[in-house]
């Protein structure tokens, strides 16, 4: 069967995607092995957010008082928990089947593999095996948790996102193996929920400016989150009672252990490359995942690939904008979009947002910048609201004052970090910030203070 486009992979990247090509026009066959919605739908963004949510209520919960509202205690409801998730990830999975099937596009359930150079053989469902070719194919194939290369990983209790997100029980001790985005969402959920958690790491969020890695740390702390700092895991055994965690400090050398009864396997995540046999197609890649070129096209010229499968930014949006981006130019449209200006957010009690160069990068670089910072508690909306944690951070040249990075913790930082985001995607300057009005009393206030203060001229901060 000949296609015109046929797109592998229905997760943010590949269904995106193949909606803005039926809108440009195009006839687009998806297939997916798995669920529509992919990673982030089912056992990625929404379920953590969901579940983040349900942290952060309990978060509030212990600060009633402040607001005159004495509580006797509270009692978690797991099993509530999990199905009030699975009600707004199979909310969001059926919006999108209705979308797909409103812009006709033709959805295959089953997995695919290449067999030649434009020839695609699917594994349905069904048991069939349908030979399909495609004039255009698009790789949205994602990516899949990593495991570490140690001893003990298959015991029972070690477990990856995949299984936590689904677990029928809160488990009393919690180690995290791995101190990105998503071990430390799951950790601080998990915490809330009443888990003793102990994590395991490396380097602390390390995409993160620094100064905000600093800052959060004694939250965490507060929070009865356990930080095993510059420490990796290097064994696990069961003791019959849970596991048994070996970690070492990669300064120092000291060895420790933790007992836990259940180990989150969160080191990162790999490239989904295993079953599509991308040598018959003559698509490059290697372990950190597949190679483009700037147009996102392969060195197969009729193969575009996006997304976690690219490995780098392993982020939703960052696999949409490419696959808006990538049939764009598959379809000999131009765009317009800008994939360098990527924003990044951590869901946690308070929320952590940056987007740009962060102060190290820009160090690095030697750039000559200038840096303004304004508090949340200086800010009426943020005091009002019971969150006076937290600060923005806008970093700028000093010779133009055009903004180079954004940097945000507190309440809501995840929506804030946006006025940063179109900032920089528009080349614009601390004053394109500071002679806009923003709202009072608003969070985004401290935006246009921060942008104030890099040349101090903060209103509300001396
Ligand atoms: P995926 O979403 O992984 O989708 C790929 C799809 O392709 C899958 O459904 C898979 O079944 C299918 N597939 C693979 N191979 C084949 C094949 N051979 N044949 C047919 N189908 C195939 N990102 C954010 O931006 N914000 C967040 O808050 C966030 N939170 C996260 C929390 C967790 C716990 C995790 C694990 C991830 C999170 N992410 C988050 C990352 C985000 O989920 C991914 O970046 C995103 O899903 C990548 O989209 P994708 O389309 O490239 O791949």
């Amino acid at each position: 069967m000949r296609k015109e486009l046929i797109i592998i992979g229905a997760g943010p990247g590949g269904y995106v995607a193949a909606i803005r090509a039926a809108q440009l026009g195009a006839k687009v066959t998806v297939i997916e092995g798995r669920d529509i919605g992919g990673t982030c739908l089912n056992r990625g963004c929404i379920s953590t957010k969901a579940m983040y949510t349900n942290a952060k209520k309990i978060s509030d919960l212990k600060k009633m008082h402040e607001f005159g509202v004495e509580l006797e205690g509270y009692r978690i409801n797991f099993e509530k928990i999990q199905s009030r998730k699975k009600a707004v990830v199979d909310q969001l999975v059926g919006g999108i089947e209705k979308l797909l099937k409103a812009y006709q596009v033709e959805v295959i359930h089953g997995w695919a593999t290449f067999a030649g150079e434009n020839t695609l053989e699917v594994s349905t469902k069904e048991g069939e095996t349908l030979v399909l070719e495609g004039e255009k194919i698009l790789i949205a194939s994602g990516s899949k948790p990593s495991i570490l290369p140690i001893e003990g990983t298959d015991l029972p209790g070690v477990i990856t996102s995949d299984e936590l997100l689904d677990i029928d029980h809160i488990p009393k001790k919690l180690a995290v193996a791995g101190s990105g985005v998503i071990g430390i969402e799951l950790a601080a959920i998990f915490n809330a929920f009443g888990s003793e958690v102990t994590v395991v790491s490396s380097t602390l969020l390390k995409r993160m400016d620094g100064e905000m890695i600093k800052r959060v740390q004694p939250y965490l702390k507060k929070q009865g989150l356990n930080l095993k700092q510059d420490c990796r895991v290097t064994g696990i055994t069961h003791t019959g009672e849970g596991l048994q965690i070996d970690i070492r400090n990669k300064k120092n050398g000291k060895e420790d252990k933790i007992e836990a009864d259940t180990l989150l396997m969160a080191p990162g995540r790999d490239p989904m490359l295993n079953q599509l046999n991308l040598e018959k197609a003559g698509v490059q890649y290697d372990e950190a995942g597949i190679k483009v070129n700037e147009d996102l096209q392969t060195s197969n010229e009729n193969i575009f690939a996006i997304g976690d499968v690219l490995g780098g930014m392993m982020l939703a949006h960052v696999a949409s904008h490419q696959g808006i981006a990538a049939v764009e130019r598959m379809l000999g449209h131009e765009s317009g979009i800008r994939l360098d200006v990527v924003p990044d957010c951590v869901f946690m009690d308070p929320q952590l947002a940056g987007v740009g160069m962060t102060e190290e990068q820009v160090k690095e670089k030697e750039i000559d910048y200038l840096t303004g910072k304004f508090m949340f508690g200086a800010n009426g909306k943020a005091l009002g609201m019971g969150e006076p944690e937290g600060f923005v951070k806008v970093i700028a040249r000093k010779d133009n004052h055009q903004l180079l990075g954004m940097h945000v913790m507190g309440a809501h930082a995840s929506d804030l970090i946006h006025e940063g985001a179109l900032a920089l995607s528009h080349d614009m300057t601390l004053e394109d910030i500071t002679k806009t009005i923003h709202a009072h009393p608003t969070l985004a206030e401290t935006v246009m203070e921060a942008a104030l203060a890099a040349t101090d001229e903060a209103i509300h901060m001396a």
